[in-house]
């Protein structure tokens, strides 16, 4: 194994454990947890899906069964157990159990509006898809209809239009969450891009105000925003760099979590780009199709460089549950027990190793009863479990801190132990 990659792994390690362990790791399972994280897998095998995406059914881990286990976590564990058999300590803060990371993808602010900037780039967005004529005029004279009633659906109520109760709830626990937001306009459209603008008309907390000051509200309470990137994005860092300049134009303030929509997303570009960006937190290694632990891990985990075999300064909060993954008919299609149950297996996995567990669950479901149950009684079990539940920018900050604070403790005792000269 390449020293690099072993240091890679003993800094990954440490951090989790709070000592330096990786000489308690041999080589064969060091190796095993680098193939995981670097997601060299991805690397090797070309298959991608309907959206160009990595997905469950691809993992080696799901033909073994082991997609639903952090079973990277748990081998770490097994391979430390002597030493932390028998502790109570966590990694978190005020020893919380396990942390839960709370998100959202904010895809759509309205059900019936839309601008013309948003209709200009909806036509873009129909030109592109491969629909037949017949059918791009029909999507293209509903949309303008959509946009010719405008006029009267600003003054009218818009089901979407309360956005504020994802922050009521959270709130009710003590947790944060982070919101990731389309940038607009969105300079080469795909078909499966947002199509909202920031000057659009919306209703939050009782008032009418556009999308940014809702972004500008929504942080001023308390909660984080973050980049939504565009489909195209993930493969261009000029579009990378002005995406994350659009939002905090919009929001006057930094932004430094990104999260790819649709999760498109590869390993060998992605992540570089968005390191180039300067953003340092990314949460898009999940599944569209299914739940579970895409590198085997909980934790979060630096980026790997497959281009100059280095880690990146771009921290991986996987995700491991999202809302449509459980319920859209391409994918689990479950209904709200049957959701419930699985995402509570997830949770008993990650509570047993003192993990963290990233939800996604879309702004613009809010209406939909399941959707909107599973995640409250998801919250609620959690809150009962003692978990931390926090946004993606504030589990960054802790990792960083946790990160460093080990390293000086270990360089610390290196030095105390070492013959003065
Ligand atoms: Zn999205």
């Amino acid at each position: 194994m390449d020293p690099l990659e072993r240091d890679y792994i003993a800094r990954w390690a440490s951090t989790i454990l709070g000592f330096p362990c990786i000489d308690y790791l041999s080589e064969e399972t060091a190796s095993t947890i680098f193939h995981e994280l670097s997601r060299s897998e991805e690397t090797l095998n070309p298959i991608r899906d309907t959206w160009g995406n990595w997905d469950w059914q691809y993992c080696a881990s799901q033909r073994k069964g082991l997609t639903y286990v952090p079973h990277v976590d748990q081998l770490l564990r097994s391979a430390l157990s002597r030493r932390v058999r028998g502790s109570n300590a966590t990694m978190w803060p005020a020893n919380k159990k396990f942390a839960l990371v709370l998100t959202h993808d904010v895809d759509m602010v309205s059900e019936s509006a839309i601008s013309l900037c948003g209709l200009r780039q909806c036509a873009a967005c129909e030109l592109v898809k491969p629909n037949s004529l017949l059918r791009k005029s029909l999507s293209l004279s509903r949309m303008s209809a959509r946009y010719m009633s405008q006029a009267f659906r600003d003054r009218l109520d818009d089901c979407l239009w309360h956005y504020e109760d994802w922050l009521k709830v959270e709130e009710s626990y003590g947790f944060r969450s982070t919101f990731y937001f389309f940038p607009s306009p969105v300079k080469k459209p795909a078909q499966w891009d947002c199509i909202y603008q920031f000057p659009d008309i919306v209703r939050f907390n009782g008032k009418r105000m556009t999308v940014r000051e809702m972004m500008q509200s929504i942080h001023r309470a308390g909660w984080e925003i973050g980049v939504h990137g565009s489909y195209r994005s993930a493969f261009d860092g000029e579009v990378m760099k002005r995406e994350k300049g659009c939002i905090e134009d919009a929001l006057g303030s930094r932004v430094t979590s990104v999260r790819q929509h649709y999760l498109h997303y590869d390993v060998r570009i992605t992540p570089t780009l968005q390191g180039e960006a300067g953003l340092t937190t990314d949460s898009t290694q999940g599944f569209n199709r299914s739940i579970g632990f895409r590198a085997g891990t909980s934790f979060p985990y630096w980026c790997w460089d497959h281009v100059h075999q280095n880690p990146l300064r771009v921290l991986e909060i996987p995700l491991h549950i999202m809302d449509g993954s459980l319920f859209h008919p391409a994918a689990l299609e479950y209904d709200e027990e049957f959701a419930v149950r699985h995402a509570l297996q997830l949770m008993d996995a990650v509570e047993a190793v003192g993990g963290c567990l990233t939800l996604l669950w879309h702004a613009e479901y809010l209406n939909r009863p399941k959707y909107r149950n599973s995640y409250k009684r998801l919250l609620d079990e959690a809150a009962q479990r003692g978990a931390w539940g926090c946004g993606a920018g504030e589990l960054y900050e802790w990792w960083l801190n946790r990160e460093t604070s080990v390293a000086m403790d270990h360089l610390r005792t290196a030095s105390t132990a070492s013959p003065s000269l």
